[in-house]
C-alpha cells in the first residue's frame, strides 16, 4: 500500500479511517488537535465510499469538550461501531469521569482514546503522563515510538479493545505528535454494522452490577500483562548495562547506540523495548538476571523506573528520571540520552556561541483581546482591589508586559470559579476573562454557580468566534447565540452588555466594563470580534 509522510497525529488519524472508524470526537487541544483536522480532511473521502444504502454515519466532530466528547464516542461503540476520541493530557483530566468508568462497560465497537502528553509543557499548565491514567483505569496503553508504529497501533488498538471488551488509550507526546516521517498504509477496513449492545448489565453500572464488571476488569489484567509482555523486545548483549526504553525513548536510544558500542569494545548494551502497558516482568527480570545495571529511558513520568525501584533497594541498581541519571523534568533527548549513558556530548551539542534574546509570545498585531484587554485595566486603574482571573486561550497572553493584566490561569473553566470564590470571601471587583471556547468548554458551570449564589462578579466573554490558540478551529456555537446563552443561565439582560472589541470603541467599552463592575450581582460583558487568524482561515477556505 502507498507510503505517506504523516505527522504521528496524522498517522493515528489514518489509521483510524484505515481501521474502519464510524465516529470520531475531540476537543482542540495541542498536541493533539490534528489528528481532527486530519480526520475532518479526508473522512469524508471515505464517507463516500460506504456501501451505497448504508447509513453513513461516519462523522468527525469538534465537540463542546473533551468529557462531551468521550461520553459521544461510548455511544458510538454502544451501538457497536469503532470510534476514536483524542485530546491532550489535560483534557484527559476532564473526561476521567467517562474514561474510568467506559474500563467497567461492555465495549461494543472499538474504543480508543488517544491521549497527547506534552512533555517540556511547550503549551501546557504541567507535564502529567497519561500511561499512569492507563493504569488508573485499568486498561491497556499503547505507546508508539514512531510514526509508522502510530500508524500500526491505531490499527490493531481498535481491534484489542473488540477483543477484549475494553477501551483502549494510545499514548504519544508532543515530538511525535509534530514530526513527520514516512509511513506505509494497509487496506481499509469496512466499518462494523449497527448492531447495539443488547446486554444491559454491561452498560448500566448501577452497584450491584458494576462490581461484577469490576470483577470481569480486574481478571483481564494477567492478559493485558502478557500480551504487552509478549510484545516488547528483548536483546540480551553486553552485561555491563542493560537499557529499558519506552515509546519515543527508543529513538533517543538509538541515535547513541552506536557511540556507546564503539566505546565498549563494540558489544551494544543488552535492550529491552516496551511499547505498550500494563508490562509483565518476565523480560525485565531476565534483562535483570544478565546485567549490571539498568538504564531506564522513558519520556514523561519515572512509571516503570518506580515499578522496577519499589520500595525495598532493588537488586542491582536501577538509574533513570528518579535517580538524576536524565532529568526528572521536561522533554528527554538525544544528548540527554547520551549524556545517561555516560558518552561525550557531540560537537553539533554545544552551546550556541551567540546568546539569542528571549522574545516572549505576543498577541497578533491587531488581535481583538488586546483591545478588550487595554479596556478592561483602564476600567480597573484607580480601583484599590481588584482580582482579574484568567482563563486557557490566547488572552493569556494579557499576564505578560505589557498588560500584565490577569493574576491566574489554572485551568479550562476556572476563571469564573476563582473570581467566584474570591468575590463569595470578600474580594471586592473580582473578574473573571474567558474565551468564548473556554466559556462553552466549562465555564457556563461556573456562571450558573455564580447566579444561584448571586455572586457580585463580572464576567468578560471575549468572543472571538473560533478556538485561537490552537489553530482557529470552530467554536461549538455561534457568538449570535451567547447573550441568549447567557440570559439563560439566569444572567440579568440589563446585565449582560455587547460590546465591539476594538480600539475605536474604547472609551464606551471602559465606560460599560467600569459600570457592571459597580454592579452588586452578576454581570457579563461580551466583548466581539473576529480572530485575525480565523478570518485568514475563512478567507483562504
Ligand atoms: S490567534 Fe487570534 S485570538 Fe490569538 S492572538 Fe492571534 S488574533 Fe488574537
Amino acid at each position: 500500500m502507498p507510503d505517506f509522510v504523516f505527522s504521528g497525529d496524522e498517522a493515528i488519524a489514518r489509521g483510524a479511517i484505515d481501521a474502519g472508524i464510524s465516529g470520531a470526537f475531540a476537543y482542540p487541544g495541542t498536541p493533539s488537535t490534528e489528528i481532527m483536522e486530519y480526520l475532518q480532511d479526508n473522512l469524508g473521502e471515505y464517507r463516500a465510499a460506504l456501501a451505497e444504502g448504508d447509513r453513513p454515519h461516519a462523522v468527525a466532530q469538534w465537540c463542546s469538550n473533551e468529557k462531551t466528547a468521550y461520553e459521544s464516542a461510548l455511544g458510538v461503540s454502544f451501538a457497536g461501531r469503532r470510534a476514536m476520541v483524542s485530546m491532550k493530557h489535560v483534557g484527559l483530566n476532564v473526561a476521567t469521569d467517562p474514561f474510568i468508568n467506559s474500563a467497567l462497560v461492555g465495549i461494543k465497537g472499538g474504543l480508543v482514546v488517544v491521549v497527547a502528553d506534552d512533555p517540556g509543557m511547550h503549551s501546557s499548565q504541567d507535564e502529567q503522563d497519561s500511561r499512569v491514567l492507563a493504569d488508573f483505569a485499568r486498561i491497556p496503553c499503547l505507546e508508539p515510538s514512531d510514526q509508522q508504529e502510530a500508524y500500526d497501533m491505531a490499527r490493531a488498538a481498535f481491534d484489542y479493545s473488540e477483543k477484549h471488551g475494553v477501551p483502549v488509550m494510545l499514548r504519544i507526546t508532543t515530538r511525535l505528535a509534530h514530526a513527520r516521517a514516512s509511513v506505509a498504509t494497509n487496506a481499509q477496513r469496512s466499518p462494523n454494522a449497527l448492531d447495539k449492545s443488547e446486554d444491559p448489565a454491561a452498560w448500566i453500572l448501577m452497584p450491584a452490577m458494576a462490581r461484577k464488571r469490576w470483577a470481569a476488569l480486574l481478571g483481564k489484567a494477567a492478559q493485558f500483562s502478557a500480551d504487552a509482555e509478549e510484545s516488547a523486545s528483548l536483546e540480551l548483549r553486553d552485561a555491563s548495562l542493560g537499557v529499558i526504553t519506552c515509546g519515543l525513548g527508543l529513538r533517543y536510544y538509538l541515535e547513541n547506540e552506536g557511540d556507546w558500542a564503539a566505546a565498549h569494545s563494540g558489544a551494544k548494551p543488552s535492550h529491552l523495548h516496551i511499547g505498550r502497558y500494563p508490562m509483565g516482568s518476565g523480560k525485565i527480570r531476565r534483562l535483570a538476571e544478565h546485567v549490571e545495571k539498568i538504564l531506564v529511558i522513558e519520556e514523561g513520568y519515572p512509571y516503570i523506573e518506580r515499578a522496577m525501584a519499589g520500595v525495598f533497594p532493588a537488586p542491582l541498581p536501577v538509574l533513570g528520571r528518579l535517580t538524576g541519571a536524565l532529568p526528572e523534568a521536561g522533554e528527554l533527548s538525544a544528548d540527554s540520552v547520551r549524556a545517561a549513558l555516560g558518552l561525550a556530548p557531540k560537537a553539533s551539542a554545544a552551546k550556541a556561541a551567540i546568546a539569542i534574546p528571549q522574545r516572549p509570545p505576543q498577541f497578533c498585531q491587531g488581535c481583538p483581546h488586546a483591545d478588550s484587554i487595554t479596556a478592561l485595566k483602564e476600567a480597573l486603574s484607580g480601583e484599590a482591589e481588584f482580582f482579574v482571573a484568567s482563563d486557557i486561550g490566547c488572552y493569556t497572553l494579557s499576564a505578560l508586559p505589557p498588560y500584565s493584566a490577569v493574576e491566574s490561569c489554572v485551568d479550562m473553566g476556572a476563571s469564573i470559579g476563582m473570581a467566584r470564590g474570591a468575590a463569595c470571601v470578600g474580594q471586592k471587583h473580582a473578574v473573571g476573562v474567558i474565551g468564548d471556547s473556554t466559556f462553552y468548554h466549562s465555564g457556563m458551570t461556573n456562571l450558573l454557580d455564580a447566579v444561584s449564589h448571586k455572586t457580585q462578579l463580572t464576567v468578560l466573554i471575549l468572543d472571538n468566534s473560533t478556538t485561537g490558540m490552537t489553530g482557529a478551529q470552530p467554536t461549538i456555537a455561534p457568538g449570535s447565540r451567547m447573550a441568549d446563552l447567557v440570559a439563560g443561565l439566569g444572567v440579568e439582560r440589563d446585565h449582560i452588555r455587547v460590546l465591539e472589541a476594538h480600539r475605536k470603541c474604547h472609551e464606551a467599552n471602559v465606560a460599560a466594563i467600569r459600570e457592571e463592575l459597580g454592579y452588586d450581582g452578576v454581570s457579563v460583558v461580551i466583548l466581539k470580534r473576529e480572530c485575525l487568524e480565523h478570518l485568514k482561515k475563512m478567507r483562504q477556505a
